[in-house]
């Protein structure tokens, strides 16, 4: 069966609606923009009565059909950038639990050993542990009271241009069916004709590709490179971890080779909206636990979710999780290339900011309060094209001097060679971590990177039984009770699709799949995937007798086939807004 790809609708009218600023992406990013220009707005009012700016024409487009409910993180948030945004927040924001233990542990197969003394980096006393998604939605509902819309339910799907100049952004087509042409129910995307385009659409967003692409952005810096967190919540039995008790793990089941670690979160609510479990009792006694995988491993075997799976069976895992039950799963790429793989953040029209632009501090695995600040100072700038009325490339330009200006630096400065310390192994990289602690992130003032799929290995240069790597390859079976195939896990994710629409997994060339990949990597993207989109059918027609073929109702929306594919010829584009997981309590 030909697979037919989601693509732009030939000879399509797409009305159009005036903007002044629209945010692409309702995450703490994208919130934190809107909340901020909101703010600013208020206040240049209250000054000048004569001069009233309108918050009317400004705008949040969000995929999903709920604010965060396409959030995941681990999560733990730093309150530096909300004390800034809305000072005394902790009253009434979602928090689960103050951070009050915390411990670092080094694994091997069967045993564990917690350092002596936490990294400076993984001290995490004074922060919060959260429910992302519960957070994600108390900012829209900030948002909305402070006056500006948030279309849910929206996605954006392309930018647009006049010459080199960004000028807003088409919205998602709504009534496509699977051969790519239009329903009874048919409704054409908008084009939002925008002064300021703001791109906050997480990692790997498809819009901020595609400009980075047209400009050529990332010319002279070091790649993005990016790890796949794969995510569980748990109800456990009382008295196994207290809300608020942090435990980070380095090691198993991760061989020296493959960079990575697990981190484990005693926190509050469940499932649910409210935080209460299903069953409506409050609930103390969860356990967000997950591990990410950097997407910079060698064997195409590798599956990450399998990883999860193997780490939970660890006794010092296995214990904890012991007569529990799994409440959720999802999973979501992270940038962790850091300073050096940040694009230029603005340009004429647009400004691109929280993991969409990178700001994440790998060593500290944190970027909630990044993302935040980036958007605040990008409201800044907004605030400050729209009282100009000039959004040209030199306004705009004023968000990178903010940013170079402010603590995101000052953060992201120190860390800037984390990542790029671990490309020799596990060993190496702690030993480069002593010496940027000593050397303020030095000696060298910039080490390379390279992308991380060019490190995936052809499958005849490894061990057919997998070596050291043996628990980490391929689907993981699952006993249904502590460890779960990836079908299972996926139930737990909630996400659900229009079924009659195009792919929107788009690959250039099945050909490579079907006569390349398969050979030599071993399809790759059958591990690497979390939801089991990808699989590869047998086809006595195709030429290795197996052909790719696709489920993208399954898909969570991590982005790591686009990342981590090794021709690089999948593209994520959005599928019909509102489809997606459904992250409630995640
Ligand atoms: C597994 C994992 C664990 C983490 N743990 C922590 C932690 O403990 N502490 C911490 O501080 N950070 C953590 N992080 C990082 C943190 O979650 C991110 O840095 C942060 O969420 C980035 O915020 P953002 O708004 O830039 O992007 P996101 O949170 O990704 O939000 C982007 C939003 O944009 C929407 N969107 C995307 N594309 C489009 C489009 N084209 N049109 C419309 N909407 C779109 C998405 O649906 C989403 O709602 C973790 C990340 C992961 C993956
Ligand atoms: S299809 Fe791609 S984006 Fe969707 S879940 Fe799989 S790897 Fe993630």
């Amino acid at each position: 069966m030909t697979l037919i790809f989601r693509k732009p609708l030939p000879n399509v009218e797409h009305p159009e609606m005036p903007a002044d600023v629209v945010i692409v992406g309702g995450g703490p990013a994208g919130m934190a923009c809107a909340l901020r220009l909101s703010q600013l707005i208020d206040e240049h009012n209250a000054r000048h009565p004569e001069a009233q700016l309108s918050k009317e024409n400004i705008y949040v487009l969000e995929k999903a059909r709920e604010a965060g409910q396409h959030c995941l993180s681990g999560a733990l948030l730093d309150p530096r950038s909300m004390k800034e945004l809305l000072p005394g927040f902790e009253r009434e924001a979602p928090l689960d639990a103050a951070v009050h233990k915390e411990g670092v542990y080094f694994l091997t197969r069967t045993g564990h050993y917690k350092l002596p003394i936490t990294p400076p980096a993984l001290r995490d006393h004074g922060n919060y542990v959260i429910s992302i998604n519960k957070f994600v939605k108390w900012l829209a509902s900030k948002v909305e009271e402070a006056g500006i819309t948030i279309f849910t339910g929206f996605a954006g799907s392309e930018l647009l241009y006049d010459g080199n100049r960004v000028t807003g952004v088409r919205t998602d087509d709504k009534g496509v069916d699977k051969l790519n042409e239009q329903k009874s129910n048919f409704e054409p995307g908008y084009d939002v004709k925008a002064k300021v385009v703001v791109l906050a659409e997480g990692p790997r967003g498809s819009l901020t590709k595609q400009l980075i692409q047209k400009f050529d952005l990332m010319k002279d810096r070091n790649p993005q490179t990016y790890g796949v967190g794969v995510k569980e919540l748990w109800e456990v039995p009382a008295g196994r971890i207290q809300a608020g008790e942090v435990i980070y793990t380095m090691g198993y089941p991760l061989t020296t080779k493959e960079y990575g670690g697990a981190w484990i979160y005693g926190s509050k609510g469940g499932g649910s909206k409210d935080g209460n479990s299903r069953d409506g009792a409050s609930k103390e006694n969860i356990v967000s636990l997950g591990f990410v995988t950097g997407l910079d491993y060698q064997d195409p075997r590798l599956d990450p979710q399998h990883v999860l799976q193997t780490f939970k069976q660890h006794p010092f895992v296995a214990k904890l999780l012991a007569g529990g039950k799994m409440i959720r799963y999802g999973a979501k790429s992270l940038p962790y290339g850091g300073w050096w793989s940040l694009p230029p953040l603005a340009g004429d029209g647009w400004m691109v900011i929280g993991d969409s632009a990178g700001f994440l501090n790998s060593a500290r695995l944190k970027g909630i309060h990044l993302a935040i600040k980036s958007g605040m100072l990008a409201a800044e700038t907004a605030f400050e094209a729209l009282t100009k009325d000039d959004s040209a490339a030199a306004t705009l330009a004023q968000f990178q001097k903010r940013v170079e200006s402010s603590w995101l630096k000052d953060e992201l400065w120190p860390v800037r060679n984390f990542h790029q310390g671990f490309k020799n192994g596990l060993v190496a990289g702690i030993f480069n971590t002593g010496l940027q602690t000593i050397f303020n992130g030095g000696p060298a003032k910039r080490l390379p990177s390279h992308a991380g799929q060019e490190n995936l290995k052809p499958l005849a240069s490894l061990p057919a039984d997998g070596g050291k790597e043996a628990s980490l390859l391929g689907p993981a079976k699952g006993d249904g009770k502590l460890t779960f195939d990836k079908l299972t896990d996926l139930y737990h994710s909630g996400t659900k699709h229009e079924e009659d629409q195009p792919a929107h997994l788009v690959i250039d060339d099945t050909n490579i799949c079907n006569e390349r990949c398969v050979k030599e990597f071993g399809s790759p993207c059958q591990n690497f995937c979390p939801a089991n989109v990808y699989e590869m059918l047998d086809d006595s027609a195709a030429p290795n007798g197996k052909r790719i073929s696709l489920n993208p109702s399954n898909c969570v929306h991590c982005k790591t086939c686009d990342i981590e594919d090794p021709y690089q010829i999948i593209t994520w584009v959005p599928p019909e807004g509102g489809g997606g997981p459904n992250y409630d309590g995640m």
